[in-house]
């Protein structure tokens, strides 16, 4: 109990540590750690229950897109908790601020979708693109072709299947996944790419190649999709080198293998653009949404349809008509009005084009300031989307051995300087992605708060 803490929320703090599971953490040292007990939020602002205001550097998990308390949202929740609180949408049931927003997503998209499932996370998003692709080759008559590849350090989230196709370990050891059917191919990340290989060009026939070898190692005909981010986000904020996802289609396309792009973190301007995919020249059959299309206001997350996956699912063949598969809330009536009124927030404050000016601006306040230093190896991003990653030697990009350990320093040190980061299991990082409103003097705050925390974090790194 700090001086500032109340007995009332000592009290709460209490009941924290005795009964709260609390996500991605450590079960046996949770209960003894300080909890970050945060109060209200206003623009890029998070103030703590002491009364301390924190430059929320992270944007929550990546989707505050649009700021802490906007008054709009919760005008939007109120008005149409009001009217109508809940419908369900199974079988013909519908609602107007669903159908609403699906016109308005289509019409943000890249061409070529044409029909959009609401759930209501990242990861029951990816669950059921799986299923639509596993009933996609259903109905083609292609029941061996279900394998689905992801790459390591991909992150779709962590229910069973969702978990099943993110690639990073430490999520997969303590629950027997991923299940059968799920493989994971190298990640194109060029700052971790193998010693021998020299240019992008290079790497970028490694991967390709190594995708190809799996699926012939595995046959082709039971390899029915290919999962990737745009952006690796919570692996590492990971970048593709250019013509990464050329060399991947390329490869797709020949075995007949989806494509699905899963823009949870980079959807809704995130990376300077509505959507990461056409930078990439993505052109995914499926695409996940989540996250932004609230700003994280509400839970809402979306499945999408290209006309080519939904040609087949509303076809002759599926004249049966039985799509067992929903939840009470998709569509839910609040969440997708909320998602209409952050989008329309996001549209008329051209926040996107904002995230791509000031990214630029931070992203190379950072290299100036901080390129230099000691373990910084890596300054990477796009848009308000980015990291930096230490090393133990930068020229040589020779990690430290207790990576995820020395990343919580910086972690800790940024804390303690009222900045709040994210990082990645694994790795040592300073990742970012602030809200979209961020300005140029905001993000000198960033840069001054990180500065400051600097010699705590290399003190920490030379020890280490
Ligand atoms: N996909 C990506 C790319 C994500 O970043 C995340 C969450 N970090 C998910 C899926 C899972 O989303 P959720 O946590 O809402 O299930």
């Amino acid at each position: 109990m700090t001086s500032n803490t109340s007995t009332a929320q000592q009290r709460l703090i209490d009941a924290d540590h005795a009964h709260l599971l609390h996500p991605f953490s450590s079960l046996y040292s949770q209960k003894n750690k300080e909890l970050a007990f945060f109060e209200s939020g206003e623009g890029i602002w998070l103030t703590s229950a002491s009364g301390e205001k924190y430059i929320d550097a992270a944007g929550g998990l990546w989707c505050t897109n649009v700021g802490y308390g906007r008054q709009e949202l919760v005008d939007a929740a109120s008005s149409q908790m009001s009217k109508l609180c809940y419908l369900h949408s199974f079988s013909n049931f519908t609602h107007e601020p669903q159908i609403e927003l699906t016109e308005k997503l289509l019409s943000l998209l890249p061409s070529g979708f044409d029909r959009i499932f609401y759930g209501l996370s990242g990861s029951d998003a990816n669950d059921s693109n799986v299923k639509l692709i596993w009933r996609y080759n259903n109905v083609l008559g292609r029941p061996e072709k279900k394998k689905i590849i992801a790459r390591e350090s991909g992150y779709h989230g962590s229910t069973v299947t969702a978990g099943s196709l993110t690639g990073i370990t430490a999520a997969h050891r303590a629950f027997d996944i991923p299940r059968p059917g799920f493989l994971h191919t190298v990640a194109a990340d060029w700052h971790r790419r193998p010693d021998h290989i020299a240019t992008e060009e290079e790497f970028v026939r490694y991967l390709a190649d190594e995708l190809e070898k799996l699926i012939l190692a595995e046959g082709p005909d039971t390899i029915a999709a290919f999962f990737a981010e745009p952006i690796s986000g919570s692996g590492g904020i990971i970048p593709p080198p250019a013509g990464y996802f050329e060399a991947i289609d390329a490869v797709l396309k020949r075995y007949d293998i989806l494509m699905v792009a899963d823009e949870v973190i980079t959807g809704f301007g995130r990376t300077g653009t509505w959507f990461a995919s056409p930078r990439y020249n993505i052109k995914p059959d499926l695409m996940t949404l989540s996250k932004g299309i609230t700003s994280g206001y509400l839970p809402l997350s979306a499945s999408v349809l290209s006309e080519r996956v939904s040609k087949v699912l509303y076809s002759e063949a599926e004249a049966d008509g039985a799509f067992g598969h929903g939840f009470t809330a998709s569509g839910h009536p609040v969440c997708t009005a909320v998602a209409m009124a952050n989008i329309d927030i996001l549209e008329r404050e051209k926040l996107p084009e904002n995230a791509a000016k000031v990214g630029a601006y931070l992203q190379n306040q950072l290299r100036e300031q901080l390129g230099d230093r000691p373990f910084v190896s890596d300054i990477r991003g796009e848009g308000l989307l980015m990291t930096i990653e230490f090393d133990k030697d930068k020229e040589t990009r020779t990690p430290f051995v207790q990576a995820s350990k020395a990343g919580h320093f910086a972690i800790q040190a940024c804390h303690d300087e009222k900045l709040v980061i994210r990082g990645a299991r694994g790795r040592a990082l300073a990742a970012m992605a602030p809200p979209l409103t961020l300005t140029e003097s905001e993000a000198d705050q960033i840069v001054e708060r990180l500065l400051r925390a600097f010699t705590r974090i290399e003190d920490a790194m030379h020890k280490g």
